[in-house]
């Protein structure tokens, strides 16, 4: 094994599944782990007793390496890490916050710590702070995401240059293709989202997987800069959204309209106009709702053959 992503972790394949909110539980996770994956667990749709049952499901349910991920803009942070240190959790991909709170506390509990960036500065913030390694996550992705747009195209070369640590890439990534173009700018392994939204083991609602493989080219935007980023479908709700920045209307007003539970109320509820929902641009490519295991087989079988294909160029 000589890939450095694949030996941190101790999986087959340099792959590793995003933490998502409510579509990220352990169904997925344990599913994605079994099939030589990194599995991830997305803390932040979860209250601290539901992080825990959660936990001791997907340990039962493989027995391979698994992650969770915890977005630190979420409440009950303390709570979670608590749990993930009692659980025997291995892996913590953190996100959303400064890496600086929780890498120190995590590693000494003998943890392998991840942090998710979206540029150079962050970057090598995360580095100093001991992480074992981060996520450059580009324009494309769906959720939460960087100010600056780098797309992932422009992300990866100049992170890797600028840190020693393995970079795994994410955003727009959804195919074995786009796994080898990552991997050929410098990323050591790739993190894929929205692929996995639209699988079976998924825990997003039926109408929101429905709407990711139906989705085109276009459909999705980069929203709330003012609040938190985030890129998502445009619907009714979004609509709101625009007619607000038409008005000019504050960061206040903003977040009045976004309210509380959108997100459950969109992914996970399956309200398709009133609800956000999150995903990213490579959803314009995604048609067929999967098992994750056959997502990861055909990543894998795409992967391979494109890197003979290479050869002939
Ligand atoms: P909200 O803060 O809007 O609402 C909390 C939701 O999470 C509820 O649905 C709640 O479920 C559930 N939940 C799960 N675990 C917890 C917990 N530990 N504590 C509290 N609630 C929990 O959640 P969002 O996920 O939509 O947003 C999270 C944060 O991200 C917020 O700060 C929000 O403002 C921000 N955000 C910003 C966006 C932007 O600016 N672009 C876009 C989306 C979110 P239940 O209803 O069952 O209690």
């Amino acid at each position: 094994m000589s890939n450095r992503i694949e030996k941190l972790f101790n999986i087959k394949y340099p792959l590793v599944q995003a933490g998502m909110i409510w579509c990220s539980g352990w169904e997925l996770a344990s599913a994605v782990s079994n099939a030589g994956g990194l599995g991830i667990i997305g803390s932040g749709s979860m209250y601290p007793e539901i992080l825990k049952e959660q936990i001791k499901k997907c340990q039962e349910a493989t027995d391979k390496p698994f992650g969770v991920n915890v977005p630190l803009l979420y409440p009950n942070i303390a709570e979670h890490i608590k749990i993930i240190l009692e659980s025997g959790v291995k892996v913590v991909f953190t996100s959303a916050g400064n890496p600086n709170t929780w890498t120190t506390i995590l590693k000494q509990a003998g943890i392998t710590v991840v942090h998710v960036v979206s540029n150079i500065k962050f970057a090598l913030k995360a580095q100093e702070a001991g992480v074992d390694a981060i996520v450059a996550e580009g324009f494309e992705a769906g959720g939460h995401n960087g100010r600056e747009e780098t797309t992932t195209l422009c992300l990866i070369p100049i992170i890797k240059k600028a840190v020693t640590i393995p970079v795994i890439a994410a955003g727009g990534i959804a195919s074995g293709k786009a796994m080898l173009a990552c991997m050929i700018l410098g990323a050591d392994g790739v993190q894929i989202g929205s692929r996995f939204v639209a699988s079976e083991e998924s825990s997003a609602h039926i109408n929101f997987k429905k709407r990711v493989i139906n989705c085109k080219e276009g459909d999705t935007i980069l929203t709330l800069k003012e609040l938190t980023p985030v890129r998502l479908i445009k619907n009714k709700f979004y609509g709101q959204i625009e007619k607000a920045y038409e008005k000019c209307s504050t960061s206040e007003q903003l977040q009045e309209i976004l309210g509380r539970g959108r997100a459950k109320k969109g992914m996970f509820e399956g309200d398709l106009e009133e609800g956000e929902l999150e995903i990213g641009q490579v959803c314009a490519s995604i048609t067929e709702i999967k098992t994750a295991a056959s997502i990861i087989e055909e990543i894998i079988t795409e992967f391979n053959t494109a890197k003979e294909e290479i050869k002939k160029l």
